[in-house]
């Protein structure tokens, strides 16, 4: 069985400000000091700052929801990898499907992206996930085998063991309805042999599962082989229920 750490990140999407932020890990940390899961916290940009700070000689880590991949330039309203290392920032989430569909991110901009993101030394969450009509229609396979064909097309296979990917089918976004501990298991079982097609190291690289985790049903997904954690959304606004899906891993 490869060893890998399992690890579980807050998406807090455009939620709580940065006094809301510094109260939410200080109630987190206690209830999670025993952990030896990789605790990951993805504010909103202004309050990336707060959590860094917040979270200092601890093994918690912090993550940016997105950035751009350029180094700086014209690019109004957005943020560069060196400028989330120079706070602090040990990762960042990319290509979340809210960002896919609502703000147009394209694989190929990914690609970009990710390569930037390893460049800068940030660790890459990637998400990948199916819409329901693909799922409907047999093409989930086809539909993740694209995206990671597409997004890692600038990472060197070597490097693969140095990104997380997060399984979020989109049909379980947000929506309470959870993809079964069977279907997620086949679906990231399939991700992996896919990596490892690809020449890349399908058995260390972080798998997670995202798309309506909460305390109730996470045991339960975490206890799949090939699910090495949770990517959660709303749950994860709470200290004491993120708290729980931590210790369920
Ligand atoms: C997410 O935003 O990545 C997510 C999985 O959200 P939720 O847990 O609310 O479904």
């Amino acid at each position: 069985m490869p060893d890998r750490t399992p690890y579980v990140a807050a998406n807090w999407k455009m939620h709580k400000t940065v006094a809301e932020a510094a109260e939410f890990v200080d109630a987190l940390l206690p209830q999670i000091a025993a952990t030896q899961s990789d605790v990951v916290i993805c504010p909103p940009f202004t309050a990336l700052g707060a959590v860094v700070e917040r979270r200092y000689g601890t093994a918690v880590k912090v993550a940016a929801q997105n950035m751009h991949e350029e180094g700086s330039g014209a690019f109004t309203g957005e943020v560069s990898a060196s400028m989330l290392v120079e706070l602090g920032v040990e990762a960042v989430v990319l290509g979340h499907s809210e960002r896919r569909q609502l703000f147009g991110e394209s694989d190929e901009g990914l690609a970009r992206k990710v390569a930037a993101a390893l460049a800068a030394g940030l660790e890459p969450i990637l998400c990948v996930g199916e819409s329901e009509e693909a799922r409907d229609a047999g093409q989930t396979d086809a539909v993740l085998e694209h995206q990671l064909e597409a997004d890692l097309a600038e990472v060197n296979a070597d490097d693969f063991g140095r990104l997380v990917i997060a399984y979020e089918p989109i049909w379980a976004i947000g929506t309470g309805r959870t993809a079964t501990p069977e279907q997620a298991q086949e679906t990231i079982a399939f991700i992996r042999d896919a990596l490892r097609m690809r020449g890349g190291a399908g058995e260390t690289v972080r798998i997670l599962y995202g798309g309506s985790v909460k305390p109730g049903n996470a045991a339960e997904l975490m206890a799949q082989p090939d699910i090495d954690g949770a990517l959660v959304g709303g749950a994860s606004l709470d200290p004491a229920d993120f708290a729980a899906i931590v210790k369920a891993t």
